[in-house]
């Protein structure tokens, strides 16, 4: 991994990493040069690319003497990409960049949503999520009322997994001005109906000319009472992981807007469309989670079940192994994977946006909390897995107890690192 003449070089926490950060050297993928790209053991360094799978890296703890010589931005070669870095990437970069933090931020970049201390027994809650068009949907396979609901079902599914309530919601709509009307009509029809159903309400917003594409960025804010609120960060070694609901049925919707002519049955097309198009926040279930005070981390299963899994355990500072035959796919997603020639696990391990949660209990909890959920909101969830050491990293186990190789896991969604 490294460069043969660095062998003899120490690196250190301290170097590239936050105080209670926790990385693994053998997944940075590093340059690393002298001024005059000569091994040496001493001397300037200059970090080409650096990608971890594990948390961001943040630099802000780098020695003195290479800052005031080497400032990152500027020895940064001109043709990095935030492709080149990721999604992840570049939100520890930007992270890292900000002002130090006042104490009443709880929880600030790093969970589902911002924690802050400013309500009166309550935390407030603040996220904000953007669907833009080419990127995250297309007009052509999409109905203007689908896509506002869809857009408050991502931000409401942050609160969710807080284990929190809506509250209120700005608007920024970007929009070329051959935008139709009916399109704003439709879209605010649907965004109103999904905040009404959530309990939150749409109080303001802004709109702006685009050039070429529509663009919705969505700002919710909501509540959690202080002591109910649930973290990325509390899973412990032992705690088995669950997850509700079942998993890759949005990435089979995709496919089928994809490959609309693929020989599916008219009521599983109907559910994976659904659940791609017009997915439900899990928010009773959230809240229901937190109540129980049984749940030791979670968040929202976005961006397939193992990167969300990784920013659980990044947070947490634990690995995961998880057990794939208990990964829950829905007799539809395998019909369509089946039709598409694709297999329906990878699509519940990678495929994201499904909008579920995922969670940890302590392992005599489980059977309990199911039961809890069930009674209290009709949903079923599943343990997946149990967390394990954080030097083990995520670890896929098949039904023979055997261990896949990283290169199964392929990891979920990287908005910049997916291109
Ligand atoms: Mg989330």
């Amino acid at each position: 991994m490294f460069h043969k003449g660095w062998s003899s070089f120490r690196l250190s926490h301290e170097y590239f990493l936050h105080e209670n950060s926790s990385i693994y050297f053998q997944q940075l993928d590093l340059t690393l040069k002298s001024d005059h790209d000569e091994p040496c053991s001493k001397g300037v360094l200059l970090i080409k690319g650096m990608r971890a799978v594990g948390r961001p890296v943040f630099f802000s703890s780098f020695p003195e003497r290479a800052k005031r010589k080497t400032p990152m931005v500027s020895r940064m070669p001109d043709s990095m990409k935030v492709k080149d870095i990721g999604e992840f990437g570049l939100i520890g970069r930007i992270a890292s960049a900000l002002p130090p933090l006042p104490s009443h931020v709880v929880v600030g970049v790093g969970d589902d949503v911002a924690v802050l201390d400013g309500l009166n027994g309550d935390y407030l809650l603040a996220t904000v999520d953007a669907q833009v068009e080419g990127v995250h949907f297309r007009l052509e396979t999409t109905t203007p009322y689908d896509l506002g609901k869809k857009v408050v079902a991502i931000n409401v599914s942050d609160v969710a997994a807080m284990g929190g309530a809506p509250l209120w919601a700005l608007v920024s709509l970007i929009l070329p001005a051959g935008t139709q009307v009916e399109f704003v009509d439709e879209l605010y029809r649907g965004m109103g109906e999904e905040i009404q159903r959530s309990g939150g309400s749409i109080v303001g917003g802004n709109v702006s000319k685009g050039h070429s594409s529509v663009a919705i960025d969505f700002c919710l804010l909501g509540s959690v009472p202080k002591d109910r609120v649930l973290l990325r960060r509390g899973a412990e070694k032992g705690d088995m992981i669950m997850v509700t609901g079942t998993l890759g049925d949005s990435r089979a919707g995709l496919e089928l807007l994809i490959q609309d002519h693929l020989d599916v049955s008219r009521e599983n097309r109907a559910r994976v469309l659904e659940r791609h198009l017009t997915p439900r926040p899990r928010l009773r279930e959230g809240q229901k989670l937190a109540q129980l005070k049984k749940v030791t981390a979670m968040l929202d299963v976005s961006d397939g079940l193992l990167g969300d899994l990784q920013h659980l355990c990044d947070a947490s500072g634990v690995g995961a192994e998880i057990h794939l035959e208990k990964v829950p796919v829905s007799a539809a997603c395998e019909e369509v994977a089946r039709a598409a020639g694709a297999d329906p696990l990878m699509w519940a391990l990678t495929g994201g946006e499904d909008y579920e949660l995922l969670f940890t209990v302590p392992a005599h909890c489980v059977e309990e909390v199911q039961r809890a959920l069930f009674a209290s909101t009709g949903t079923l969830c599943h343990p997946v897995g149990v967390v394990g050491a954080g030097e083990d990293g995520i670890q896929l186990k098949d039904k023979n107890g055997k261990i896949l190789s990283p290169s199964h896991g392929a990891k979920g969604w990287d908005h910049f690192g997916s291109f």
